[in-house]
């Protein structure tokens, strides 16, 4: 086992990779912008290293001084986290070249699957079922467009092969609007990531969205951890994550879950992923695959009692994976609600001193922040400022667990999401579960329609 993990991330992650490394007696090392020196987590760590100024580009983003920090604090492993470069097959290469390992998958699987067009396309080979369409990136020609989305029937929806984050995808329910849209997400697309390369697939009406947590070490074992379901979307992002998912019969998903663990052995993945499907009247279809931990990933440690985070540390450290399928048995039911820092009608980010900060407790909650009292919510990152997780027997319980919780959190001096959480728990839609992709801005745009 490791001595010493760098962790190159921030915020919650940080603070959950650290305790996990605490809690096996691996010492840590923190990196940090010059914004989050003086946050808890970093105190918290046996070591702590600034490498840059507040921009991520110049820190969280710097792979010179990542990899420099390695080297003088003697690390022996890198945990990226999620979001920055953990889904980085040229940080993850440079790694494993500068001498240390990469907790995480090997590069050359993070270009695989980083890629849409060839994720879809290994997938697809590896028995795992994926979104109608035609395989492979668009062509130039606009008549040969317009032939492919007749095959496969409006809506269809242009995705771009190296798009994440919700970004670079646009719905198309016409022929006329076809070629104009084909154009501009090819633009975004190369602006955005450097990758004008687009493809289509069909649309799908009403899904739902079901991942799958998957675990493979380096000796051929795998194993999935059962399913979340995550359709409660604004934009393509998730804000509210469950498992297991309402509804969907343990049939269907130990089904699906044998086809992602074989994927995993038949494309030689290593370490902890997603396989994220869009579910639609009992049908399962590919979309991506994340190399990475994901932030909703306590809703699975919660209902199977696998620690991911260690299970990763270990798989990296070559150790082979003493879980086996048979040992995997979900119990309860988990709900995460993510605390962004935001207007909860607007949406706009609300970053600032937070100036009084009361986390729930009790039975069954788990609270993954590294805010606090007078913490300072920095501008320059993502906005979400903690996970509040409610366990229980039932769906039913967890809820309620999660409605106590939710009316004893008092965050003040900055705004944030928690008053929508507090309504969606009493929305009936939610309460009975099983909605789409589409349920929350569906219901935003009524609310708003009320309001006029
Ligand atoms: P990203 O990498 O940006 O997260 P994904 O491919 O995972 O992109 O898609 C994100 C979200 O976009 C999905 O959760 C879903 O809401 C929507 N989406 C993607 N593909 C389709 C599709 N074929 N039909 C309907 N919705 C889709």
């Amino acid at each position: 086992m490791f001595d010493k993990v760098l962790i190159a991330n921030r915020g919650e992650i940080a603070l959950r990779i650290q305790r996990a490394c605490r809690e096996m007696g691996i010492k840590t090392v923190v990196v940090h912008s010059e914004a989050d020196a003086d946050a808890k987590y970093v105190k918290l760590a046996d070591e702590s290293v600034c490498i840059g100024p507040a921009p991520s580009a110049q820190s969280y983003l710097n792979v010179p001084a990542i990899i420099a920090a390695a080297e003088v604090t003697d690390a022996q492993a890198i945990h990226p986290g999620y979001g920055f470069l953990s889904e980085n097959a040229d940080f993850s290469e440079k790694v494993e070249k500068s001498g240390f390992v990469f907790i995480g998958p090997r590069a050359e699987t993070i270009r695989l699957m980083g890629d849409k067009v060839s994720a879809k396309a290994a997938m697809k080979k590896a028995g795992v079922p994926v979104v109608p369409g035609v395989d492979g990136a668009l062509p130039d020609d606009p008549r040969e467009i317009i032939k492919i989305a007749r095959t496969i029937g409006y809506p269809v929806i242009i995705k771009a092969s190296g798009g994440g984050g919700g970004r670079g995808m646009r719905v198309v329910q016409t022929e006329a609007a076809l070629i104009n849209a084909v154009t501009l997400t090819k633009g975004e697309a190369l602006a955005a990531f450097g990758n004008g390369t687009v493809y289509m697939e069909k649309f799908l009406e009403n899904p739902r969205h079901i991942e799958i947590q998957i675990l493979a070490d380096q000796h051929k074992n795998a194993v999935y951890l059962g399913e979340r379901d995550c359709s409660m979307q604004r934009r393509h992002q998730k804000i509210i994550e469950e498992g297991p998912a309402p509804g969907i019969p343990e049939r269907l998903i130990a089904k699906i879950g044998e086809r992602c663990a074989e994927a995993c052995k038949k494309i030689g993945y290593r370490g902890a992923g997603t396989f994220e499907f869009l579910y639609e009247d009992g049908e399962f279809y590919f979309i991506e695959m994340n190399t990475r931990v994901q932030v909703e990933h306590p809703v699975t440690e919660l209902i199977t009692g696998v620690d991911i985070v260690q299970e990763q540390i270990k798989i990296a450290a070559n150790q082979k994976m003493t879980l086996r399928q048979k040992d995997i048995i979900k119990k309860g039911h988990a709900i995460e609600c993510r605390i962004n820092a935001e207007d909860p009608n607007s949406f706009v980010p609300s970053p600032g001193r937070i100036t009084s900060w009361h986390a729930p407790g009790g039975p069954g909650i788990r609270v993954d922040s590294h805010a606090y009292n007078g913490y300072f919510v920095p501008p320059n990152y993502d906005s979400m400022v903690g996970k509040l997780l409610a366990y229980g027997a039932t769906r039913e319980q967890a809820i309620a667990r999660m409605r106590i919780a939710l009316s004893e959190m008092i965050v003040e001096g900055i705004k944030t999401n928690i008053p929508l959480h507090r309504e969606l728990m009493d929305d009936a839609q939610f309460v009975k579960g099983g909605f789409s992709i589409h349920y929350l801005e569906q219901r935003m745009a009524k609310l708003a329609e009320r309001r006029k």
